[in-house]
C-alpha cells in the first residue's frame, strides 16, 4: 500500500546532481524542485491557484504553528490540510522541532538556521518578546506558545500525531535544531538525542500508518552542526533506518552550507530523496543540487516580497527605491510571471508606498516565479548536461562576479 516513490532518471557526471521524480499519494514533484512554504497552512498573500500558476510543485506548512492555531484536530475534522487549504497538490509538514526551538530556547541566542550578522540581530529583535525559554530533556520540549504564553509539550510520539492529523504527504522525525554558535559537547548531546527521537519518531509513524488507509513518507532528519565527523555519523545512523527519505536541517556557517551538504550525502542512501530544510537562496540552490539536494523550502521569495524586494537576473532589487516611481516596464523584460505580464515596476512602487495589500500578492508572484523556474532550469541543465554553463553564468550575473 505504499503510496510513495522516489526514482532517479538523469545524474550529472562528476558530481552527485540528479533529476528524478518523487511520486505522492497527492501526485508527483519533478526534482530537483523549490517547495513553497505556506507557514500557516496558506502561501501567504496567494490563493493555490495562483501557487499553481507560478509553477510550484508543493508546498510545505509548518507543524508547530498549525498545532498552535487551529490545532490539529480542527484540521483533521476539515478532512486533513489539502481539504482545508484547498490545495491538492503534494504537501511536506515539518516536525515543529525548528519553531520550537527558535522561538523558545534559543531565545537570546541568536539561533537561526545560518549564521551571519543579519541572521542574529533579526532573530533576537524577533525573541526580544519571548520572556520564558522553552525546556529540552530526553522525551522531549517545553515550550511556550508565541501568541499566548500557554504551556505546551512536544515530542516525537506527539510531533507524529499531529502531522498524521494533519495528513500532509512527507512529514518530517522530531529533532532537535542547535544553534551555530553551539559547541562540539553540546552538539554531541543534541545528536545522540535527535538519533533517539528519530527511532521513537519512526515507531509511531508505521503504528500509525498501519492504522490509516493514506499512505504519509516520513524523512528522517540529519543535525550534527557544522562538525564534519558528527554529520556523517548522523547520515549514516540515520541511513540505516527505514526512512522514506531525509531532511538536512540546520545549522550552518554561511559559507559552508555546500561543504556540510556534501559530507551527508556522501554517506546517505543514494536511492532516497533527499531535502535541505529551509535553505533557497540562489547559490544554495546550484551548490545544494550539485551536492546531491533533491528538494529545498525557503520563506525568501515570500518574505522578502512583503518587504518590497524582488529577485531579478541581477541580484535583489528593492522596488521601494524612488528610482522606480517612473520606470515604466516589468520588473524583468523577459520574465513570463502574471506580474511582469501585466503591470510595471511603476505601479508596485505606487502600492508600495501607498501600502497596498496588492504588493504583496504580485511580488510574491514574481519571486516564486524566480525561483521555481530557475530550479526547473537547473533540472534541464541536468538532463541536457549544461548545468556547468548555467552555473556560472546565472551565478556571476546575480552576484555580479
Ligand atoms: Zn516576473
Amino acid at each position: 500500500m505504499k503510496q510513495f516513490s522516489f526514482q532517479i532518471n538523469s545524474e550529472l557526471k562528476n558530481t552527485k546532481a540528479r533529476a528524478g521524480k518523487i511520486t505522492t499519494p497527492h501526485g508527483e514533484i519533478q526534482t530537483p524542485a523549490f517547495i513553497t512554504v505556506g507557514t500557516a497552512a496558506t502561501v501567504k498573500a496567494l490563493t493555490p491557484e495562483q501557487v499553481t500558476s507560478v509553477g510550484s510543485q508543493a508546498v510545505l506548512a509548518n507543524t508547530y504553528h498549525l498545532y498552535l492555531r487551529p490545532g490539529e484536530k480542527i484540521v483533521k475534522k476539515a478532512g486533513g490540510l489539502h481539504e482545508f487549504m484547498h490545495w491538492s497538490g503534494p504537501m511536506f509538514t515539518d516536525s515543529g522541532g525548528f519553531q520550537v526551538f527558535s522561538l523558545g530556547e534559543a531565545f537570546g541566542k541568536g539561533i537561526s538556521k545560518v549564521a551571519t550578522g543579519e541572521a542574529m540581530r533579526s532573530s533576537v529583535n524577533e525573541r526580544m518578546s519571548q520572556a520564558k525559554k522553552a525546556k529540552i530533556s530526553d522525551e522531549g520540549v517545553t515550550f511556550y506558545s508565541h501568541i499566548d504564553g500557554s504551556k505546551h509539550e512536544l515530542n516525537p510520539e506527539k510531533s507524529m500525531q499531529i502531522q498524521h492529523s494533519l495528513g500532509a504527504d512527507i512529514i518530517f522525525a522530531f529533532d532537535e535544531c542547535t544553534s551555530p554558535m553551539a559547541q562540539r559537547d553540546y552538539q554531541e548531546i543534541a545528536l545522540d538525542r535527535t538519533h533517539t527521537w528519530a527511532q521513537k519518531s519512526l515507531t509511531e509513524h508505521q503504528k500509525l500508518n498501519a492504522e490509516q488507509s493514506k499512505y504519509q513518507a516520513l524523512y528522517g532528519v540529519v543535525q550534527g552542526g557544522q562538525f564534519k565527523d558528527l554529520r556523517e555519523h548522523s547520515a549514516e545512523t540515520l541511513g540505516a533506518m527505514e526512512f522514506d527519505g531525509f531532511g538536512i536541517g540546520g545549522s550552518f556557517t554561511k559559507d559552508d552550507i555546500a561543504t556540510a551538504v556534501n559530507w551527508v550525502t556522501e554517506k546517505l542512501p543514494k536511492e532516497k530523496p533527499r531535502h535541505l530544510l529551509g535553505m533557497g537562496e540562489v547559490i544554495d540552490l546550484f551548490e545544494g543540487i550539485e551536492a546531491g539536494i533533491d528538494t529545498f523550502d525557503c520563506v525568501s521569495p515570500t518574505r522578502i516580497a512583503r518587504n518590497g524586494t524582488v529577485y531579478t537576473k541581477n541580484g535583489r532589487v528593492s522596488l521601494t527605491n524612488a528610482k522606480f516611481a517612473t520606470q515604466f516596464e516589468p520588473i524583468e523584460e523577459d520574465c513570463q510571471c502574471y506580474t511582469c505580464q501585466n503591470y510595471t515596476s511603476a505601479y508596485v512602487h505606487h502600492l508600495l508606498k501607498a501600502q497596498e495589500m496588492l504588493s504583496a500578492t504580485l511580488l510574491s508572484i514574481h519571486n516564486l516565479y524566480f525561483v521555481t523556474h530557475l530550479v526547473d532550469l537547473i533540472r534541464e541543465s541536468i538532463e541536457n548536461d549544461s548545468f556547468y554553463r548555467l552555473k556560472k553564468d546565472f551565478l556571476s550575473s546575480y552576484y555580479r562576479k
